[in-house]
């Protein structure tokens, strides 16, 4: 399905009139029109195909050690509010010899972030995808994040990050894999 920013544009010149603004002063003059292009990109995810964006990308690999990718930068909407949270993405996986290549993981959260989200959602859908793409023995997926509509709204939450994690396969099942991710990522979590 594709975004209808026609009316992503009418909807938006409606809110600014409910929210007590002039739609056609200078500064607002191409707000509809900015809102309805950064909307359709912010929820891009939809309408891309997670199979397509990992095409051509996959590996075959003897060495089945665990494989950890650090740090990718995360950015979604929270479907509750509509605004974004954003933080750090953290991945293991213990390959059957298949692995991604190197760039394929960020894009793969990118596609899943572009999303109305919750995190919980989100890291459990990354662990999933991934789990089924290259049938692993294990995955593990940590998201830290915080959220604008926790922080820009409560004095006390500032400084709040929401960690979550997904565990499937041997991650689930082994103790000492699971701690084996966590100290690789060096989590404070663990
Ligand atoms: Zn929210």
């Amino acid at each position: 399905m594709q975004v209808d920013t026609g009316k992503i544009q009418a909807l938006t010149r409606d809110l600014l009139l409910a929210i007590g603004e002039d739609p056609d002063r200078e500064g607002l003059k191409g707000t509809p029109r900015r809102v309805a292009e950064a909307l359709a990109f912010l929820t891009s995810g939809y309408r891309a195909d997670p199979a397509k964006v990992i095409n051509n990308a996959i590996f075959t690999q003897e060495a089945n050690s665990m494989v950890i990718v650090k740090n990718i930068e995360l950015y979604s909407l929270c479907e509750h509010h509509m605004l974004p949270f954003f933080g750090r993405c953290h991945i293991g996986y213990l390959p059957r010899g298949k692995v991604f290549g190197l760039s394929k993981l960020a894009r793969l959260v990118d596609v899943y972030a572009r999303r109305l989200q919750l995190q919980e959602r989100l890291t459990e859908q990354i662990s999933q995808e991934i789990m089924d793409r290259i049938d692993a023995r294990g995955v593990g997926v940590m998201i830290e994040a915080r959220h604008l509509c926790m922080m820009m709204r409560g004095v006390e939450k500032q400084n709040s990050v929401m960690v979550t994690s997904s565990v499937v396969g041997e991650f689930r099942e082994s103790v000492a894999t699971r701690e084996e991710f966590l100290a690789l990522i060096g989590s404070r979590a663990t």
